[in-house]
């Protein structure tokens, strides 16, 4: 570990503590406090006691460490519907992806890591900044050149062409369905992130008459568990509701359609 970094301490509770490490800066908290140097020149995995003798346990943070505790401007889509999009929306490494908005920059981060090339469009100039610093702490200067992020509003249009994908997370996503169709190479995928039911019906209407088919609307049930001796049960609290994740691909404009064929006559 070297200063600068910047590393999770988790308690004996399990709680996760996001801190950069400073020379001869102290973590304090309730339990008193320790010198960041004695972890500075250690490796992960090392444990500290604090003055009243609570222990420290030290480790690089994981995307999803970092994404719950960064600095946020925007809501953040979290860990547990990052890794479906990822899988839905196909980012491969080189992918040509479009994302808007990006907000805190928490499905930057994890698009940017799996090796796409992202261009995103934020309307805040803040959270636009935000975001850029976001991916730059965490992926590093040499990654966030796979990162430009401008400040304009996707309803007015997409100004790139031949795009792989296109990862939305925005109100009114079926306003950027016109613009997907121009911008996105054919067999490219849009995947859009909605809050509410209703965003995503009113999407799927407006793909239901546009160039992209295999249209589909899921949502990720994360449901975790409790396991100590006896006692193996799911846990009593869980997050029962983020988004829903709703994908297409753009074959159209095709004679028929793949959704007409479907139907028998
Ligand atoms: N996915 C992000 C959070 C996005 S929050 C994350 O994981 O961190 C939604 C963002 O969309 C906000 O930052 C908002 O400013 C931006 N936004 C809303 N409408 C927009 C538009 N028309 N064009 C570009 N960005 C937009």
């Amino acid at each position: 570990m070297e200063a600068g970094e910047q590393v999770v301490l988790v308690d004996g509770k399990g709680r996760h503590y996001l801190v950069t490490l400073v020379a001869g800066a102290q973590f304090h908290t309730h339990t008193g406090f320790f010198e960041h140097d004695e972890l500075v020149g250690g490796e992960e995995g090392t444990t500290v006691r604090s003055t009243t003798g609570a222990r420290y346990t030290v480790l690089r943070p994981t995307l999803a460490d970092y994404v719950l505790r960064m600095p946020r401007g925007a809501q953040v889509i979290y860990p547990k519907d990052l890794g479906p999009i990822l899988v839905l929306a196909d980012i491969f490494p080189g992918a040509r992806v479009l994302e808007a908005g990006v907000g805190s920059g928490a499905c930057s981060l994890a698009l940017v890591r799996a090796g796409a090339e992202v261009v995103g469009y934020e309307i805040r100039p803040d959270f636009a900044e935000r975001a850029r610093a976001n991916v730059a702490a965490f992926l590093g200067d040499e990654a966030a050149l796979r990162y430009r992020v401008e400040v304009r509003d996707v309803y007015e249009g997409v100004d790139e062409q031949g795009l792989d994908r296109i990862v939305l997370d925005l109100p009114e996503p079926w306003q950027v369905v016109k613009h997907a169709e121009e911008a996105l190479r054919r067999g490219g995928i849009l995947l859009a992130y909605t809050p509410s039911i209703t965003q995503a019906v009113q999407l799927r209407e407006t793909l239901a008459t546009s160039g992209f088919e295999l249209a589909e609307t899921i949502e990720v049930l994360h449901r975790s568990w409790h396991v100590e001796g006896q006692s193996v049960r799911p846990d009593h609290r869980m997050v029962a509701h983020t988004g829903f994740l709703t994908s297409a691909r753009l074959l159209g404009p095709i004679a028929g359609g793949l959704k007409a064929a479907k139907v028998p006559r």
